[in-house]
């Protein structure tokens, strides 16, 4: 039987506070992830997703325990392998046009410069920027800019995509308008999708599973399978079993939130 895309072994953090006292992030979690799945890591505020995806994506190594990709061990290796990391804060360089900043993980990689052009332009028609090649990201809104940000992240092929509260800082109406591209692009281009949000509607919206973390430290809680078939449109929502799905996880969570 071959291995999970990714595996999570194990994996502690604690981050060190000026007086020597640690706070424990994430504690022990285990999580495995089967090719080609869209798995939704859902939790409140500050209970560690963040940190979770950046230990997967290397950015962060853990104290203990393992990651592995393909069952191979990456763990504490930064980004690369097939990684492809997109961050809430927009995160594109500023001094860099639309074109210029889908390019630059391909600079990394010995891609020439005509075949960099081109798969940018690829990526770029795809998430609807097509006309915004030479913008620069403050003449873009945040959705358009989430958008050169999601065609930078997959410009680089990645075989699974970390995506961290991508539209949370959108407003509801472009994060629903971005949901839908998402799913669109995800279908067009199957690949493994870790994505993180404290919204249960938006993991239910989106993904094959949800995985319900525990307030830090993180650890998963539940592992909900998502019914719905695909593709789904917005009158999913007013399904009897979605509204169900969201009650229970709210109740889930509730029990576990401190305010
Ligand atoms: P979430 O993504 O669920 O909101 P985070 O992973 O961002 O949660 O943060 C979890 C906890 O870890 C928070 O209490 C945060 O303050 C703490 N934390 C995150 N990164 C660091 C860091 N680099 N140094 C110290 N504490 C951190």
């Amino acid at each position: 039987m071959s291995p999970p895309k990714l595996e999570v072994r194990n994996v502690s953090k604690s981050y060190g506070r000026g007086g020597g006292d640690a706070i424990r992030v994430v504690d022990g979690l285990d999580l495995a992830v089967p090719d080609l799945e869209f798995l939704a890591i859902l939790g409140p505020s500050g209970c560690g997703k963040s940190t979770l995806l950046r230990l997967i994506d290397g950015l962060v190594p853990p104290d203990s325990g393992a990651i592995l990709l393909d069952g191979r061990d990456v763990t504490g290796t930064v980004g690369g392998e097939g990684r492809g990391m997109v961050f809430q804060s927009f995160d594109l360089f500023p001094w860099r046009t639309t074109l210029g900043n889908v390019e630059f993980g391909l600079e990394a990689q010995s891609v020439s410069r005509a075949e960099r052009r081109d798969i940018a332009q690829h990526y770029i028609d795809m998430v609807g920027l097509g006309g915004f090649e030479a913008a620069y990201p403050h003449e873009l809104s945040g959705g358009m800019q989430q958008r050169v940000g999601l065609a930078r992240a997959l410009a680089i092929k990645p075989n699974i995509l970390l995506m961290d509260e991508p539209f949370g800082a959108l407003d509801v109406q472009t994060r629903d308008i971005l949901q839908d591209e998402l799913l669109r692009i995800w279908n067009q281009e199957r690949k493994t999708v870790l994505f993180v949000t404290h919204s249960i509607e938006e993991a239910l919206y989106l993904a094959d599973r949800v995985a319900v973390i525990t307030p830090r430290p993180a650890r998963v809680d539940r592992l909900i399978p998502v019914p719905f078939g695909r593709p789904r449109g917005e009158d999913v929502k007013a399904d009897p079993a979605f509204v169900d799905l969201r009650q229970t996880i709210w109740h889930t969570l509730k029990a576990g939130v401190r305010v």
